[in-house]
């Protein structure tokens, strides 16, 4: 394995695959097994945001992975958006299908026929919906593992309102809700509101939030869309006011790339040793590696017995294979488990053990009656550490020269915007790929002008090169 910093690619790869996070040898392009290791952590953040949705009124509900071509058809933008890459089934049962099926690239034109059927009153809104799946987009860029994909894991929510307010009360709702989470998981992120020729097919406003990879580079985990009526209007999703009048429900959807959650994690607070996943993502707390050597070994062996059995449940690994215990300390640190208790000779007549943290890497010996207490402090430790502040990766440049210089540099860059798509282009072209990611949410209005051209900046935005 390469240093992080120098090869971040070789890095990457490697860890996933020798950490047994995911395996890329399955044979279809695009598409990834996921590991043991891999799968505990898809499910801890698969709990995270469905718990988080529950409780903000979804109900979770299960879609066919198939869609019918009428309904795929019948919103205009969103199949222009789509169809370059959709998978599409189009033989079964030995001879061709009269009509072809789609597999879901994203499932709103799954949802609405549904949702004509199922709403009548207003009284049925807010409705609020989500389901956890794998979605298929036939990417022909080249693919990276967990963040571009042929398959990829996410939650989409499907939500429909009475009114616009509601609707836009909800977008809102969900930035707060992946904003907190994405700093509970030491994620450094922007929430960017993308530029009008850069949204979801359908989408009235989107706001995509994006993590900041070691590389400088952004990589999209997650995006919120309003999509205002474009959606019930073309799948006539109406509803009785209080009033008595029919009218359209306005909508929103929200898309968690849980793939992608995990790429960035391993990304994000990795290092030379390997992975390191946070606490309450990890399937167990730590790896208890003993120390043998001669005479002493029965004692080590008696002594970790007893400290195994006052861990809590199910929380930590006993390593008692045959690898040396140098071997042991790389396993358990590419593997990215938070802790290791290890314990010696030493320990084993001191009636003490020695714990070691993955995110400091750090050792610290602490007496055995005060291991549980020792053990949970230094997760809560570990888990208030993960917080961080994306505002510090963020340069700003007021003119063409700054941009080129701090691209140069692999900086994520915030400048004055003129909105328009030719300067966009220019600025990907003379930077090597840098793309106008969209303006901050929530951020001030420019004074000025356009960075690159010079005519009057309508937004500040932020550039970065996305994966
Ligand atoms: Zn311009």
């Amino acid at each position: 394995m390469g240093p992080k910093k120098k090869s971040f690619s070789e890095w990457y790869d490697y860890v996933l695959k020798e950490g047994e996070f995911i395996d890329v040898r399955y044979g279809v392009k695009g598409m990834v097994v996921y590991r043991p290791r891999g799968m505990a952590i898809v499910s801890r953040l698969y709990q995270m945001f469905e718990s988080d949705l529950k409780e903000r009124g979804h109900q979770q509900v299960l879609f066919p992975l198939m869609i019918g071509l009428p309904s795929f058809k019948k919103e205009s933008d969103h199949i222009k958006g789509f169809e370059e890459e959709v998978f599409m089934v189009s033989r079964a049962g030995g001879k061709d299908l009269d009509e072809p099926m789609i597999i879901r690239p994203t499932s709103e034109t799954a949802f609405y026929p549904m949702f004509e059927l199922w709403i009548s009153s207003y009284r049925d809104l807010p409705y609020r919906t989500f389901q956890s799946v794998a979605v298929y987009r036939y990417e022909t860029k080249a693919t990276r593992p967990l963040f571009r994909g042929r398959e990829f894991l996410w939650i989409e929510t499907h939500n429909l309102f009475a009114s616009e307010a509601d609707a836009i009360k909800h977008v809102r709702d969900d930035i707060e809700m992946m904003s907190s989470r994405l700093s509970e998981l030491g994620i450094p992120y922007l929430v960017v509101k993308r530029e009008p020729y850069d949204r979801f097919p359908g989408a009235d406003q989107s706001y995509a939030y994006d993590a900041i990879l070691p590389t400088g580079e952004v990589l999209q985990v997650a995006t919120t869309h309003y999509l205002g009526q474009n959606f019930t209007k073309p799948f006539e999703v109406e509803y009785l006011a209080e009033n008595g009048d029919k009218q359209y429900a306005f909508s929103t959807t929200l898309g968690i790339g849980i793939s992608r959650i995990l790429g960035a994690l391993v990304s994000c607070h990795g290092d030379d040793n390997g992975a390191y996943i946070p606490p309450q993502l990890s399937d167990r707390l730590g790896v208890v590696v003993p120390i043998l050597s001669g005479n002493g070994s029965s004692e080590v062996m008696q002594y970790v017995k007893k400290v195994y059995s006052m861990l809590p449940g199910g929380q930590f690994l006993l390593d008692d294979s045959e690898l040396t215990p140098g071997e042991k300390y790389y396993m358990s640190e590419l593997k990215g488990y938070p802790l290791r208790i290890e314990i010696g000779i030493k320990e084993a007549r001191d009636s003490t053990a020695t714990i070691f943290r993955r995110d400091t890497r750090k050792r610290k010996v602490v007496s055995l009656d005060s291991l549980p207490r020792e053990i949970d402090l230094t997760v809560e430790e570990m888990k208030a550490n993960l917080k961080t502040e994306a505002e510090g990766l963020i340069h700003d440049a007021a003119s063409r020269e700054e941009i080129i210089e701090l691209s140069g540099q692999n900086r994520i860059i915030r400048a004055n915007f003129c909105g328009k798509k030719p300067c966009a282009d220019g600025i990907k072209d003379a930077t090597g790929g840098y793309e106008v990611r969209g303006e901050l949410f929530n951020e001030e209005q420019p004074h000025g002008a356009c960075a690159w051209c010079g005519e009057k900046a309508v937004r500040k935005v932020i550039l970065a090169k996305a994966y």
